[in-house]
């Protein structure tokens, strides 16, 4: 009797996030060699005892359905299936805490290979990436229009309306204990968001060198209308301020 030869190899493998239903094998291939190409792959990635200290010691894997050593396993079988089934939802679990980096007798680092995932899920534009990041718009903006994102002082209830009348337990006291434990970095409280402008250019130029606003348009269009806004008119800003800079001189 002939048997037919199968394959348990998934030529697509639907998502469950997006509308999209199917994803072909070329398009989960090409996401493997994207988070694989990183140059902190090798670094990250020495090979796998399978021996689960990682998980044992995870913060994440304590609380949800998520598992380090499962994701290093999909990465060192290179079950393309599994990773971008992973990349749906299970990586935005991790916490980026790094303890199991500290703890795996392999020197691997199982959330430094998440965050290359991570990467990878925004630079596809999935679903996943985009809803993980959504609440997060406004310190997107602020971070990428300024450098900054929160100081103290900015944590209030006008200012944060929508966290409701929660905002009252953190409002004061933080300002309070920012001073009595002053720290370099939070000395800024006035000025978090008033940033020279030769250095706001300097860091848009950085936004877009690195792929970060590339990054940005592909998970949030909306976002990167309003920041590129922002950008043109802090650049404008800065050649008029030098042109008055050089009339000054003549
Ligand atoms: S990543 Fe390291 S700690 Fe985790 S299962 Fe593999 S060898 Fe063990
Ligand atoms: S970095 Fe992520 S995977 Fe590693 S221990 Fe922390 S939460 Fe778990």
């Amino acid at each position: 009797m002939s048997q037919t030869a199968t394959s348990r190899v998934q030529e697509h493998i639907g998502d469950p996030v997006a509308d999209d239903s199917a994803v072909d094998r070329g398009k989960l291939k090409e996401i493997f060699n994207d988070i694989q190409s990183d140059f902190r792959y090798d670094h990250e990635l020495n090979g796998c005892l399978n021996c689960g200290i990682c998980t044992a010691t995870c913060p994440a894997a304590h609380y949800y359905d998520f598992s380090p050593r499962e994701i290093v396993q999909l990465l060192w079988t290179e079950n393309l299936e599994g990773i971008y089934d992973a990349m749906q939802e299970k990586i935005w679990a991790c916490a980026q805490c790094y303890t199991c980096a500290a703890r795996c007798p392999f020197g691997n680092s199982p959330g430094g290979l998440i965050m290359l995932m991570r990467e990878t899920a925004i630079k596809h534009g999935m679903e996943s990436a985009k809803n993980v990041l959504r609440p997060f718009s406004r310190v997107m903006l602020k971070l990428i229009s300024t450098g900054n994102q929160l100081s103290p002082d900015m944590i209030t209830a006008d200012g944060f309306a929508d966290w409701g009348p929660n905002i009252s337990k953190i409002d004061a006291p933080l300002e309070i204990l920012r001073k009595a434990i002053p720290m370099p970095t939070l000395n800024t409280t006035k000025t978090a968001w008033e940033v020279n402008l030769k250095t706001s250019v300097e860091l848009y130029t950085i936004w877009e060198e690195t792929g970060v606003l590339d990054q940005l348009e592909t998970i949030d269009e909306n976002l990167f209308d309003v920041i590129t806004d922002i950008m043109d008119e802090r650049r404008d800003d800065l050649e008029d301020w030098l042109e008055e800079q050089e009339d000054d001189e003549d």
